[in-house]
Parts: structure tokens; C-alpha cells; sequence
């Protein structure tokens, strides 16, 4: 199952394709170059044939994991089966081939659709307004905390910190301090809700907001969101709600009627676009009607039966992408939201909500749940007990790759110890989820009988343990023999081995 490099296979003189011989006298290319934009030497390229690039190619891509081939319960990043007409529509040449600068008399269709879906996310979230442009829900947070600084600034009040409870995902503090916000952490209860007590402790004259995640990252809703909210306005602070879970939510409850200020919601999640591996997502962001003039433009508005750009608001806070977001996956979440209709989307939550809940009886004879008490669609096991063995959380996802599942969420939310959050979606039928349990029973057993497997697990992988922190940190991308001029600091024979990375 291993697969060399191209560079490794690569033969002097091979080529994929051949030109005729030209009868057109050549010209030295250098000749009518400037000097300086010449290379000295010629790139050293793999030279191969199309036959050897296609093979390759096609075996890499059937290494991988993916939501067409796996079981996928990752926690947290809801990772669901995106049924194919979702990308037949958006492959149209009438979305896939227009251009942001074409004139909006020729742009109609797409704006159609754009200012439909908004419409539609303001219907199943009950926010005010959206806008469809942040490509992520990452940067649809920092979009949301920069509305929360401009409100503030222009009531002309220095509000600095934004409370965040422990049970929110990582990435809220990250925004709240990448958009020059203090953080201060609220804790959560016994019942792994906010513990309103602390909350009330942290509500200060210098709060300018809240950002939590409903349901959190224990996948429990917060059920005094009421409460919560209204004790953020009494000091007319905001709420954020990171809505990355909507999964569970749709036709069953509304952040706008929670009094929820801002939002962001991750469309390649909940609304079934085709993502991971850094692939292109949105996380629009949805307001209350005092928080519109915040929002960034251009912004698709309707007047009669057309529909235009507009281009300025004093207040708003800008531009937080080129043109308009990443309008495929928008046309994508469109598709999916008429293909299902109000009815498809609610049973989807409650299906997701109760396939979570059946894995976690399957699961709780064997493995602790941490916060048992109704989970909504995702559920937080620990495997803390598995320490006096020497195993981790990690082990045991390694070996369920073994099992032919990919493996949960590891390590996280923080506040359990050795966590793995399982989500297994809507999509998934009982016998998957019954094969899912059984691999984890299976597992649990051989780590009292054969701990030594468990904790050298994958053995059916071409790859064992990457050092994933080293791989980011020091990515070594030069291609065996090369100078060290040539596209790259590593010093000589410092290619990672095939089990290294
Ligand atoms: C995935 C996720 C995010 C971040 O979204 P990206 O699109 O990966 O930037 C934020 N919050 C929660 C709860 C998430 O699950």
C-alpha cells in the first residue's frame, strides 16, 4: 500500500505527451527573456507519462477517508453524506460560470438565489438579516465579534472583554482575541451548562458581549438561554452564538427567539456541502434588526422583481471577502434547504438527535458518557479509565481506522478528560451506527486482553503515527536531490520516511 513519489518514479526521457516536429524555426526562449527571469537550470520535474500520473493519483485519492466511503462521527464538525444533486446544481454552467464583475442584468439567476437562501436562514434561524459572505465559520465568527466592537463603538463606549463559558469550541476565543477583545472564561455547572452564578459573577461594566455555542461542545443545549440573554441586555451587552451545531436545531428551536444578537452558522456543516482538508465552506452571518447596518457589503437587495449590489452603508463594518463568498457552496446550501423543505429539515435534526442519543445506550455500558443527561446530536464519552492501561483517547481512535471507521473528535471538549465527541448524523442508518458500537466494544476488550495492539494501532494503514505538529511546523517539500536554493531551507537527506509523515 505504499505509494512512492512522483519524483521516485520518474524516468529519464518519459513524457505524457508528444508534439509533432514543428517546421517553424525555434527561438532560444532565453534569448527573449530578461536575465534575471531566466533560471540558470532547468526545474527538475518528474518526468513520467499520463498513464503513471492518473495511477497515482487515483491510488492516493482511495487512501483517503470520506463521507462517500466512511462512517465519519467526527464531534463538533458536523460530517454528514451530501447528496450528489446539491453539486449537480451548483455545477451548472449558470452558476459555475458566472463572473462577480458581470453586470447584474446578467447575474439575475445567481442573485435570485443568493437573496433566496438568505431568506431562508432568516426563516430558520430567526435573525433579522444574513450576510452570505464569510467563507467560514471561523471567519464568520470575527465578522460577528467586529459588529459586536462596532455597536459599541458607535454608543461610543469602551467595551473590551467578551466572556466565553469553557464549554465553547476553540476557535471563540481564538476570534474574540484575534479581534483585540480581553477573554474572560465563564464556567460551566455540574450539568455542564453555563453556571449562571459564575455568569452573573462576570457581567462587568466592561463586557461587550457573550460568545457561546448552543448546543456546546458537551452537545447540550443551554436551557437557560432565556435567562442568559436577557442578563447580557440588561447591560446592553450582546450574545453571540457560534451556531456550528444548528444539526441539531432546525425546525426545532430559533436562535433569534433565544435573543440571540449575532450568529454565524456553518453551511458546509449543517446545509451538506462537500468539506474538510481545508476545502471551501461559508458561515454566514445572521443579525438582529438593530445589528443590519453593521453588516458587510455589498449586499444583494431587492427592488420589485430584479435584484441588485449594494455597495455602501456607512456603519458597516466592510468588506470580509472578495466579491460575494464562496457562491457554490452558497448555490449548494440552497439545493439542499428546497430539497429538503421546512418538514425534511426538522426531521433531520430530530434523526440526528436520535441517533446520537441510540449510539450513546449503545455505547454507555462500556464507555462513561460524560454529562449523560439528553444530549442533542453529538455525545462526549471518556476514556479516562483506559490511563491505568496506558492507552489514551488517540489509541483508541487509531485502532477504530483499523475497523474501517474514521475516528471521532480526540481530546476535546478540554473539560473532559481523554474525550472522543461522537457524531454520527442524520444520514447514517442503525446498522452502521450497530457496527460503529460493536468496533468500540471490540476495541474496549482489547485493551484488557491486548493493550499492545490498541496502542500500536493502525496495522492496516500505509501510514502509522504522523507527527502532525512537526508536519505543520516543519513541512519538508523538496523533492529528493535538489539544491538547497531550489524551492527549499531543509538541509540534505531530511525527507520524511513514508511512516513519519
Ligand atoms: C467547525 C466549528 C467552528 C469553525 O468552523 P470552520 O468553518 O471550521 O472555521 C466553530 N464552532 C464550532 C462549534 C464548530 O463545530
Amino acid at each position: 500500500m505504499s505509494e512512492p513519489l512522483l519524483f521516485e518514479r520518474s524516468v529519464t526521457g518519459r513524457r505524457g505527451y508528444r508534439l509533432p516536429e514543428s517546421k517553424v524555426p525555434g527561438v532560444d526562449a532565453a534569448a527573449l527573456l530578461r536575465a534575471d527571469h531566466v533560471r540558470p537550470a532547468a526545474p527538475r520535474l518528474p518526468e513520467l507519462a499520463e498513464f503513471d500520473v492518473v495511477r497515482h493519483f487515483t491510488r492516493l485519492s482511495q487512501l483517503n477517508f470520506s463521507v462517500d466511503t466512511h462512517f465519519y462521527p467526527l464531534g463538533s464538525c458536523t460530517m454528514k453524506y451530501n447528496p450528489k444533486i446539491n453539486d449537480r446544481v451548483a455545477a451548472l454552467p449558470g452558476f459555475a460560470s458566472v463572473h462577480p464583475l458581470q453586470p447584474e442584468s446578467h447575474t439575475q439567476g445567481t442573485l435570485a438565489v443568493l437573496h433566496e437562501l438568505e431568506e431562508r436562514l432568516i426563516a430558520i434561524t430567526g435573525m433579522h438579516a444574513f450576510t452570505l459572505q464569510p467563507a467560514a465559520g471561523a471567519q464568520g465568527e470575527l465578522t460577528g465579534l467586529k459588529i459586536i466592537a462596532a455597536y459599541h463603538q458607535r454608543k461610543r463606549r469602551n467595551r473590551s472583554t467578551i466572556l466565553i463559558p469553557d464549554s465553547a469550541h476553540g476557535t471563540n476565543p481564538a476570534s474574540a482575541a484575534l479581534s483585540h477583545f480581553q477573554v474572560v472564561q465563564v464556567a460551566s455547572g455540574p450539568d455542564g451548562l453555563i453556571d449562571l452564578k459564575d455568569l452573573r459573577r462576570k457581567i462587568t461594566k466592561d463586557v461587550a458581549g457573550l460568545m457561546l455555542t448552543n448546543p456546546n461542545t458537551l452537545g447540550l443545549f443551554e436551557r437557560e438561554i432565556r435567562t442568559i440573554t436577557a442578563l447580557l441586555h440588561e447591560i446592553d451587552a450582546l450574545v453571540y452564538m457560534d451556531g456550528a451545531n444548528m444539526n441539531a436545531l432546525l425546525g426545532v428551536a430559533r436562535p433569534g427567539d433565544m435573543g440571540i444578537d449575532v450568529l454565524q452558522l456553518n453551511l458546509h456543516k449543517t446545509f451538506s456541502t462537500p468539506h474538510g482538508g481545508g476545502g471551501p465552506g461559508a458561515g454566514p452571518v445572521g443579525v438582529t434588526k438593530a445589528l443590519e447596518t453593521f453588516l458587510p457589503l455589498p449586499r444583494v437587495v431587492r427592488s420589485g422583481k430584479r435584484f441588485r449590489w449594494q455597495s455602501s452603508a456607512k456603519a458597516s463594518v466592510g468588506r470580509v471577502h472578495g466579491f460575494y463568498g464562496n457562491v457554490g457552496v452558497l448555490v449548494r446550501a440552497a439545493v439542499y434547504i428546497r430539497s429538503l423543505g421546512s418538514d425534511g429539515l426538522r426531521r433531520a435534526s430530530r434523526v440526528a438527535i436520535i441517533n446520537a442519543n441510540y449510539l450513546k445506550a449503545r455505547l454507555a455500558g462500556t464507555f462513561p458518557v460524560a454529562y449523560p443527561q439528553h444530549p442533542m446530536h453529538e455525545f462526549v464519552i471518556t476514556l479516562k479509565s483506559l490511563r491505568s492501561k496506558g492507552l489514551s483517547a488517540m489509541d483508541v481512535a487509531k485502532r477504530l481506522l483499523d475497523y474501517g471507521f474514521y475516528a471521532p473528535t480526540v481530546s476535546f471538549p478540554l473539560i473532559v478528560p481523554e474525550a472522543l465527541m461522537i457524531e454520527p448524523t442524520e444520514t447514517e442508518p442503525k446498522e452502521i451506527l450497530d457496527e460503529f458500537a460493536e468496533a468500540m466494544i471490540a476495541i474496549a476488550k482489547e485493551a484488557e486482553t491486548d493493550p499492545e495492539m490498541v496502542r500500536r494501532a493502525p496495522h492496516r494503514l500505509p501510514v502509522r503515527r504522523i507527527d502532525e505538529v512537526k508536519a505543520a511546523r516543519e513541512p519538508d517539500l523538496r523533492w529528493p536531490g535538489a539544491s538547497p536554493t531550489e524551492g527549499s531551507r531543509q538541509t540534505e537527506g531530511s525527507r520524511p520516511r513514508s511512516d513519519t509523515g
